[in-house]
């Protein structure tokens, strides 16, 4: 063996002790007292996972917070001030930005990543290829998957089906959309599905934010999934509207999502910023809870989103700490509902991703990530950092824990 990762407590099974034992990129071993002429590290009873897995968040156009206008009162649309920004976006300064943030995620545990990429007339291919180019560049570090979507809309913005095409036809295996921003949300899904079907690819649609239920996106989703038989192959981000339900028709509404299979993603840190801003007192958090969707049946994963940029100006693309968030706002307690709350940042993302070699499995590959927590739920609760990362098998993040200096008596 090449490796031997010590005392450390499989997020599956925390009350037990096991060595990971590793060679040539794979996981060949998993048991007590693993022995061999190999490299050893000692876990030291502290939890691992296969990697946290970011299933959602936009590189390519984080950390422009510094170039974007302050928000007048209390309504904010991020898509308006994004925009006129794009034109002078190149593929550097996208690949830089973008750059800098992965590095973040990485540090913070990040092994497989969905990143979604606008495609429209004013940014063209730009952000297509600077984060394809990273992709490559961090495969040591970190498998990433580009899911090309119309952010500015799809049927009121001419060239931009043409440019997504262009982006299908050049590999890009997740297709997304945002109908809120489209002047017809129904025939941009529409559409979506459409080419989905006709280059076989998977979606991830951004769906379902706003202040009322009264109109949502997510039937006609539900309509197209059963229809297609997309089932397994649809998620949907946000669903914001969710948390404006009483709880029995959320839970129907979980049940229908569950039953079509399509999977949710929570983006806790953007919904809180951005719902309620029609209120200026009594704001309302706006958050679906991931919890109640798993209880009925739906595959949920939290995820970032954005990072220092006007749908969220805040994170340090910790997916530990938007867990600990999502715990926060949705009032969750108990040690069950947080350690399924760290399974949506791995092992549940992973499925959702249909990752089919992700885990702390022989076979796989030794993606390992040692946290300093002895169970996910503590993982959750004291947003505990990772300590090691291996990518295939090999070294990829050491983060040391900080010293006390105590004083000699
Ligand atoms: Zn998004």
């Amino acid at each position: 063996m090449d490796l031997i990762v010590k005392h450390a407590r499989p997020v599956a099974a925390p009350e037990t002790l096991v060595d990971i034992g590793v060679e040539a990129g794979r996981i060949v071993a998993i048991g007590p007292g693993l022995a061999g002429d190999s490299e050893v590290y000692d876990a030291g009873g502290r939890l691992a996972c296969a990697g946290l897995v970011e299933t959602h968040i936009h590189l390519d156009k984080s950390r422009i917070i510094d170039r974007c206008p302050l928000p007048e009162g209390r309504r904010v649309n991020p898509v308006t001030i994004v925009a006129p920004l794009k034109a002078a976006m190149s593929v550097e300064d996208i690949y830089a930005r973008a750059e800098t943030t992965l590095k973040e995620c990485l540090v913070n545990g990040a092994t497989r990543m969905r990143t979604q990429v606008e495609i429209d007339p004013a940014i063209g291919l730009r952000g297509f290829a600077a984060i394809r180019a990273l992709a490559k560049a961090y495969k040591w570090a970190i498998d990433i998957e580009p899911c090309v979507f119309p952010q500015d809309g799809l049927t009121n913005y001419p060239g931009t089906e043409e440019l997504l095409v262009e982006a299908l036809k050049a590999g890009a295996p997740v297709l997304g959309a945002a109908p809120r921003y489209d002047s017809d949300p129904t025939v941009q899904i529409d559409r979506i599905f459409a080419l989905a079907r006709e280059y076989d690819v998977d979606l991830d649609l951004h769906l379902d934010v706003g202040d009322s239920t009264e109109h949502m996106d997510i039937r006609r989703v539900l309509e197209l999934t059963e229809q297609y038989r997309r089932g397994g192959r649809v998620v949907v981000g946000h669903m914001a509207k969710l948390s404006l339900m009483p709880p029995a028709q959320s839970a129907a509404m979980a049940r229908r999502l569950a039953g079509a299979g399509i999977a949710v993603t929570v983006l806790p840190a953007t919904d809180l910023y951005l719902m309620g801003r029609d209120r200026d007192h009594d704001v309302r958090r706006g958050v679906a809870d991931a919890n109640h969707l798993h209880e009925h049946g739906v595959t949920c994963s939290l995820s970032s989103n954005n990072i220092l940029n006007p749908a969220t100006p805040y994170g340090d693309c910790s997916l530990i700490r938007i867990a600990n968030l999502h715990a926060n706002i949705l009032q969750v307690v108990g040690a069950v509902r947080l350690r399924e709350l760290f399974l949506m940042l791995s092992e549940h993302s992973a499925r959702l991703l249909n990752l089919t070699d992700y885990g702390l499995a022989v076979g796989n590959p030794a993606d390992i990530v040692v946290i300093d927590a002895a169970t996910p739920e503590q993982a959750v609760a004291e947003i505990r950092p990772p300590l090691a990362v291996w990518k295939r098998g090999r070294r990829t993040v050491t983060r040391q824990p900080p010293v006390l200096h105590t004083p000699s008596p």
